[in-house]
């Protein structure tokens, strides 16, 4: 594989230069940028990345892990690691060398961090024998399917590449987990009975399924509006994942109609979680209304590795960071203001509890995802506004 040079680098949009970075699921490793599958949804699009069908290195593999283990966020054997989830996909033909070597020296250090690497591409035999002899790494594969067909959006879907990943993986795992990560989901798209079906089909294989809705913007709408294909969310953007009420119950209900024993999660880190036997890392047990799909067995781990900390311990884990920010500590969570996305994540990581902003409203049943399509009531804005004067209070009676 080439390495970027110097004019398509200056070209690049600055955050891809970045090659660690913090999400919600774990610190993220993205030292390749480019892939050829072409999804019409891709987020590439938001970064203006979409026409590099070819995967280019932004530096060597051994350069970039020493920038990830030595990363201020990163914590041996607790931080949740993603690797080649933003810009590429880990198992195309010339990236998968890159995902292999990774996670060889990763493992080789002795980490035994959870990490997530997200796929739809050609997984054989030998990737799993490879995957295979990995010590020390809790590995889980998220196999993305959507059971779209229409080619215009999943280009992919023809080769039928994906499903046989899937076979692949189950028949030669034995300590690698398998997640069906269930995405995205479009209304109007692959919410019928026969992309329900399809999807159900390779879920049996599975340890677990993800299901989840897609990001709607300005970028990816334009290039949908391109290729001439519609989407009922038409020009309603949001900076969270679109899935309707409305969707979601139809998802559930077909889920419980099929009747499948592969247990089906809201979010990314509780269907890891629940395949690897551990607590949830992003602790959503205190959002707890999510936990209501999640088996007995997996609540109790939760339940019993979830402790609220006191003030005086996130004070002093602030201070430990040098973190500026007042906060609040709730039930299941606390609320914070200026810390970014990055360093919440960074905390959440470390206390398995939600770390919130308080500029950015959490409601009821809406599970984070964007307002569209959810119930939105005065009630619970008027809540909302009272939080934001408690929060502003909590601070002065704590200088007092
Ligand atoms: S109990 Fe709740 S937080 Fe824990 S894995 Fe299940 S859904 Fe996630």
């Amino acid at each position: 594989m080439n390495f970027i040079n110097q004019t398509q680098r200056n070209s690049l949009n600055p955050l891809l230069l970045n090659i660690v970075s913090y999400r919600k699921s774990g610190l993220s490793l993205n030292h390749i940028v480019g892939c050829s599958l072409n999804c019409a949804y891709c987020v590439r699009h938001f970064f203006d990345n979409f026409e590099m069908k070819e995967p280019h290195m932004l530096c060597t593999d051994e350069e970039a892990v020493n920038q990830l283990v030595n990363h201020k966020f990163f914590i041996s054997n607790i931080t949740p690691i993603q690797i080649f989830n933003r810009a590429t996909d880990p198992f195309l033909r010339n990236v998968k060398i890159h995902t292999h070597e990774i996670l060889r020296m990763l493992d080789e250090l002795g980490l035994k961090n959870t990490v997530l690497v997200i796929t739809r591409a050609k997984v054989t035999k030998t990737d799993m024998e490879q995957l295979e002899k990995l010590k020390n790494l809790n590995l889980s594969l998220l196999v993305t399917y959507s059971g779209i067909i229409d080619q215009r959006i999943e280009p992919i879907a023809k080769s039928r590449i994906t499903e046989k990943s899937i076979v692949n993986i189950a028949t030669y795992k034995k300590k690698t987990k398998l997640i069906l990560y269930w995405r995205p989901i479009v209304a109007g798209w692959n919410d019928d009975n026969a992309s329900f079906a399809r999807v159900f089909n390779v879920a049996q294989y599975a340890d677990s399924i993800v299901y989840t809705g897609y990001y709607h913007r300005p970028e990816n709408y334009a290039y949908l509006q391109k290729i001439g294909l519609e989407i009922q969310y038409n020009d309603e953007f949001a900076r969270r994942k679109f899935l309707p009420k409305e969707l979601e119950n139809k998802i559930l209900a077909a889920y419980n109609e099929s009747k499948l024993k592969v247990p089906l999660f809201r979010k990314t880190s509780c269907g890891v979680v629940f395949a690897q036997k551990l607590p949830d890392y992003n602790g959503h047990w205190g959002v707890n209304e999510i936990c209501n799909i999640c088996p007995l067995e997996q609540q109790k781990i939760c339940w019993k590795h979830y402790k609220m900390p006191t003030k005086n311990e996130f004070q002093k884990l602030l201070d430990r960071y040098n973190y500026n920010s007042k906060f609040l500590i709730e039930g299941g969570h606390i609320w914070t203001e200026n810390l970014g996305e990055e360093r919440r994540y960074h905390l959440q990581h470390i206390l398995g509890y939600q770390i919130w902003d308080i500029e950015k409203p959490h409601f009821r049943n809406q599970h984070g995802r964007s307002p569209f399509g959810q119930l939105q009531n005065e009630e619970q804005k008027s809540e909302y506004e009272k939080l934001k004067i408690k929060f502003n209070n909590e601070v002065i009676n704590d200088d007092d």
